[in-house]
């Protein structure tokens, strides 16, 4: 898994503050996540043998990332340490439950491929908050030695066609997937092999040359959406390892990702195969 490592700090507030305004929040919590360390974990909670390339600063943050990432058994010997600070999204919380969120990249902006032993891996599983020219020269280089490359291209970002004509699948959510192409076909008129669309309650659609198929979602009670998106993708390159069809992981992946939802927060909310219904 290549991504980013963020320190969550949330806090709740009774409005959001106007310019120049302060406004009196509650307790701040401090919780793991970044949509590489959070795939990351989804990926090893549900059986993934996972190596996490990314970059933490040399702070409590950072201690904190590589720490939730080992105690769910993911390898962290590819976690660089930065000079810079580890990457922090501030996110506060209104009453009617809505987010606003600035993130602070920092050390994820020094992200960097080194030589790797591609050999002892099957998938490489991408995600866009860390620099897309790192992105697409690990892409590059595991499609070269015969490693399936798996894009989630979350936040949507420009990326070199001939990155995405290696891609197996790309995997988006429907408001991505809107903004790239009209129709769920349309995916594949930029270049990759396959294309997985999460749909939401709704579940994800599989897009390969064959045609679309549904993947429904179970019905489950929502608590709380975050990170739905990260274990979907995290349970699905797991799958996709193992050497499952295309189809088959997507359904898995949706399970996992509905199993999710059922829970307060992105990582904690993750489940092992004994917590999936
Ligand atoms: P997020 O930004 O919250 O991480 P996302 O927008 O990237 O999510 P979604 O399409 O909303 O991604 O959700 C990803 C997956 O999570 C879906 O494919 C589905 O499997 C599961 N999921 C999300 N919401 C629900 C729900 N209400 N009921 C059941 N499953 C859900």
């Amino acid at each position: 898994m290549l991504g980013s490592a963020n320190a969550d700090l949330v806090v709740s507030v009774p409005r959001r503050p106007a310019g120049g305004e302060t406004v009196l929040g509650g307790d701040t919590a401090v919780l793991p996540g970044g949509k590489g360390a959070n795939t990351a974990v989804a990926a090893a909670r549900v059986g993934g043998s996972v190596s996490f390339l990314g970059a933490v600063g040399p702070d409590q943050y950072g201690e904190l990332l590589r720490s939730s990432l080992e105690s769910a058994g993911v390898r962290t010997e590819l976690l660089r340490t930065s000079s810079r600070p580890t990457g922090i999204a501030y996110i506060t919380v209104t009453p009617d439950g809505e987010n606003s969120i600035v993130v602070a990249p920092g050390a994820n902006s020094d992200v960097v491929v080194p030589e790797l032993p591609w050999e002892s891996f099957a998938v490489l599983v991408c995600s866009l908050e860390v620099p897309v020219d790192v992105v697409e020269g690990a892409v590059r280089a595991a499609a070269e030695r015969g490693v399936r490359p798996v894009l989630n291209l979350s936040p949507v970002t420009e990326v070199a066609p001939d990155v995405l004509a290696l891609l197996d699948p790309l995997v988006v959510n429907e408001h991505e997937a809107a903004s790239l192409a009209g129709t769920l076909p349309g995916l594949l008129d930029l270049g990759p092999k396959s294309a997985v669309v999460t749909l939401g309650a709704r579940g994800a659609a599989v897009v390969t040359p064959e045609g679309v198929t549904e993947v429904p979602a179970p019905e489950v009670e929502v608590v709380d959406t975050t990170g739905a998106g990260d274990a979907f993708a995290g349970a699905l390159a797991t799958r996709l390892a193992e050497g499952d069809p295309l189809p088959a992981a997507a359904a898995f992946a949706t399970r996992v990702a509905a199993t999710s939802v059922t829970k307060p927060g992105a990582q904690p909310s993750y489940p092992t195969p004994s917590d999936l219904r």
